[in-house]
């Protein structure tokens, strides 16, 4: 067990977390990142980025995080590699407690928790999740080659992991509980041309099914909301790529929170309601977006820098 004192403790490691901590290093902050369970945040799962600034050609989102982490070393921002479950904004300074007994007292804290995926919700879902079900196809798509699968959702994540499994499989269906996707245009299009890719339009996954001795998923009936048609599709893998739910559930009885879930920031910035504490990226916006994220970081570091 360990106590670590700094002016500034920033909870969490995607682009929002790392980013602050640069603009601390740089202005010779005593800094302090705590990583979290998934160091590099969601990104790492991301397939393929080419909507950063400043890489003319594309890279995967783990490539991304990987060079953001070694900026962020060669600044040198330390970057404790644990996870805060405890937070303690009545006393100041503020005391945070992690998953390995460590605990963290600081002046002011940025919030950069991210957010999480969501879940459809089946019993049978949660049954073959890492048998079979999946909610990352850059990271597990390698492993249907030559197969078929299934993507559930109709957004640029949806999308996308339809697109990256099509470089392994036979086959995508791609299942929408709509009539259209609410995904970037140029996602879209390269939907429509790939033959690889076959949409099931206004259709939910009502059972994934599979064997028992091994959990292997074999296939999933899905249903047709207008018609109530149901129809079974022999797939081995299933992607969940419904959405996601931001990371503020230990926040939730010292801050502000909107019906999403999100944190709610002060305009103008990024302060909560409780002076020293701030939040940046997914955690207080539903953009998803990598370079959203990194800016929400730099400006909470700047204010956090100018309030301390
Ligand atoms: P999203 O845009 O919220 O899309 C979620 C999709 O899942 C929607 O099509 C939604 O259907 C469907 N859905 C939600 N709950 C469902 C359920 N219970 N059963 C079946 N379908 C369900 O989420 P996202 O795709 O993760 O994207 C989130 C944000 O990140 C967006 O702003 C997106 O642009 C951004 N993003 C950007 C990039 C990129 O720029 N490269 C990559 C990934 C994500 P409905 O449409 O009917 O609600």
């Amino acid at each position: 067990m360990a106590e670590y004192k700094s002016d500034l403790l920033i909870i969490g490691s995607g682009p929002a977390g790392y980013t602050a901590g640069i603009y601390a290093a740089r202005a010779g902050i005593n800094a302090l990142i705590v990583a979290g369970a998934q160091k590099g945040g969601q990104l790492i799962r991301s397939s393929i980025v080419e909507n950063f600034p400043g890489f003319s050609e594309a890279l995967s989102g783990y490539d991304l995080m990987e060079k953001i982490h070694q900026q962020a070393i060669n600044l040198g921002v330390k970057i404790i590699d644990d996870e805060i479950t405890e937070v303690d904004f009545y006393d100041h300074p503020f005391v945070c407690s992690s998953a390995s007994g460590n605990s963290f007292m600081s002046k002011a804290i940025i919030i950069a928790t991210g957010a999480s995926v969501k879940w459809l919700g089946l019993p049978s879902e949660q049954k073959y999740i890492g048998h079979g079900v999946s909610s990352c196809a850059t990271c597990d798509g390698f492993l249907y080659r030559g197969k078929e699968v299934a993507v559930i959702g109709g957004g640029n994540s949806a999308l996308e992991q339809a697109l990256y499994l099509t470089n392994y499989v036979e086959k995508v269906y791609l299942i929408h509980r709509r009539h259209s996707f609410n995904a970037e245009h140029v996602v879209q299009k390269r939907i429509f041309e790939n033959r690889k890719i076959t949409i099931f339009w206004n259709n939910v996954v009502d059972e994934i099914i599979g064997t028992e001795n091994p959990l292997e998923v074999t296939g999933i009936r899905i249903r047709n909301v207008k018609s109530d048609k149901k129809k079974y599709l022999d797939v081995s893998g299933v992607f969940v790529a419904i959405g996601h739910h931001p990371n503020t559930e230990m926040f939730r009885r010292y801050l502000h929170l909107d019906s999403g879930g999100y944190i709610v920031v002060k305009p103008q910035g990024n302060a909560t309601d409780i002076p020293g504490v701030y939040a940046a990226g997914d955690v207080c916006n539903p953009y998803r977006q990598a370079v959203i994220a990194a800016g929400c970081g730099a400006r909470a570091a700047l204010q956090a820098i100018s309030e301390l």
